[in-house]
């Protein structure tokens, strides 16, 4: 059986190269992410050129989905690009750039020392590391180190309790939105939303572009963020739990029941929900994860999510691929305890024509034993939806714009397929069986749904389904 939750890796210094990207391509990748803090227009550039080919190479569809930097505040860099803090050190950090090593580093906010006070909290690397304040100075504080910790170059840095007054979208960030653009991006992910306002300023950049292909991800990472998640997600095409910071800014006991709340609220209104951060993070240095990792893969996908996404692991793990294939290892088993009779009880459906039919598809796709339901759709919009109702195998959506099938890569159960054209009813039928064939090891007398909008090219909405034999 074909996996139904998705995969994000991110790709770094360990996963750059075409080979590599194309080992993470090959061994269940469905999205590539790039995460702008640590990347510049040449390393985009190298990545989407080596997806793009790959793509073709390969017959695949990844898509990509990049991640700007927005407001955050990072450390500089460190002499070996890493350094190693003892609990008692004592560390001046620098609001003008230095080369770092374990008794000083800078940071990329100057005005970082007008919110320090003695005894403040300081956070690096969503937390790894905390010190605090003893001493504040005219351009440098001091701080003591509480616990032991490697930190890498350009971790990003966190006052407890405090909120930086810095804008939401920086130059960089809208010339990173306008590469994304030019680039064809299918995603952005967007740091730091606390409301609709920050989405809709994203999608204002976006018109300005006449760019209608990108979908924004909402990345909830604050308290405000979560309290508003009402609103965000009547605006966003996704939201991602960042765990990372999510556990800084609102305490990190109180992520697990976040993240189920969250998925639940993306689900109902139809849009999609990533987990992220530190799912498999012991594997950055050892060949095996923990049963805790092995558990929150799982958990992620019995919570519902349409994607989980590799960050660490993927970008300066030791064990990139490895990590990969365990990870779909574990969303196999995990899917096999996904109570889908449940899903279609608890789906709040409306009564427009589409509902009717894909909430029917479903059903009947548990009831006949359906091996696939095949959607042919020109906007992606029969293939959402069907994945809304979270039927039992997987929705193999059939569309002739690549755009539109790599637009796809992010929802739960949905494998997209490229074809060259949505002709008449019949071919689209012997089709989507051939096409079936290929995916999906069937028996004969085995069935398939084909369910759509029919004219292809002039309907909208979905309005027939049509049981097969094989
Ligand atoms: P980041 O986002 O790794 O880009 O900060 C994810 C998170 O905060 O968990
Ligand atoms: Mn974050």
């Amino acid at each position: 059986m074909i996996n139904k939750t998705k995969v994000i890796s991110t790709v770094g210094p360990v996963t750059a190269e075409k080979e590599q990207i194309k080992r993470l391509m090959l061994n269940g990748t469905d999205v590539i992410r790039i995460n702008m803090s640590h990347a510049d227009y040449n390393f985009c550039r190298n990545v989407v050129e080596s997806v793009n080919q790959l793509n073709e190479e390969l017959k695949m569809n990844v898509a990509l989905l990049m991640d700007i930097t927005g407001p955050e505040v990072r450390i500089g860099k460190f002499v070996n690009g890493e350094a190693f803090f003892r609990k008692g050190d004592r560390v001046r950090i620098y609001m003008d750039e230095v080369l770092g090593d374990n008794t000083k580093f800078s940071v990329s906010y100057p005005k970082m020392i007008q919110y320090v006070k003695y005894n403040s909290i300081i956070n690096v690397k969503d937390g790894l590391m905390q010190m605090e304040v003893i001493e504040i100075l005219q351009d440098f504080f001091v701080c003591e180190v509480l616990n032991d910790a490697i930190i890498g170059s350009n971790q990003n840095i966190s006052i407890s309790g405090v909120k930086f007054k810095l804008p939401f979208l920086s130059y960089k960030d809208e010339a990173d939105i306008t590469m994304a653009h030019k680039l064809n991006f299918d995603f952005i992910s967007v740091p730091f939303v606390e409301c609709s306002k920050h989405i809709l300023a994203i999608n204002d950049l976006l018109i300005n572009l006449q760019n209608e292909h990108i979908n924004i991800i909402a990345k909830v990472e604050t308290e405000d963020g979560v309290n508003n998640i009402d609103e965000i997600v009547r605006v966003a095409d996704g939201i991602m739990i960042a765990r990372g910071d999510l556990g800084v800014s609102v305490s990190m006991e109180r992520v697990p029941g976040i993240q189920k709340k969250l998925i639940k609220k993306a689900h109902a209104s139809g849009i999609v929900s990533i987990v992220g951060t530190e799912l498999m993070s012991s594997m950055e240095k050892m060949a095996r994860p923990t049963r805790a990792e092995v558990s929150d893969v799982a958990n992620a996908v019995l919570d519902g999510a349409d994607a989980i996404m590799l960050s660490g692991e993927t970008t300066i793990g030791k064990y990139p691929i490895e990590t990969l294939k365990l990870v779909e290892k574990i969303i196999k088993s995990a899917e096999l305890d996904i109570d889908y009779e449940e899903y279609l009880n608890t789906n709040n459906l409306t009564n427009d024509i589409t509902s009717i039919i894909s909430m029917n598809v479903a059903s009947a796709a548990i009831k006949i034993k359906s091996c696939a339901i095949i959607a042919p759709t020109n906007s992606g919009y029969t293939a959402r939806l069907m994945s809304r109702f979270r039927p039992c195998c997987p929705i193999i959506a059939v569309s002739p714009n690549r755009n539109i099938v790599k637009s796809l890569q992010l929802n739960f159960g949905v494998t997209p397929v490229l074809i060259e054209e949505l002709n008449s009813f019949d071919k689209i039928i012997e089709l989507s069986k051939d096409i079936t064939l290929k995916l999906i090891s069937t028996q004969p007398g085995d069935k398939v749904i084909i369910t759509g909008g029919y004219p292809f090219n002039e309907v909208k909405y979905t309005n027939f389904m049509k049981i097969e034999e094989l």
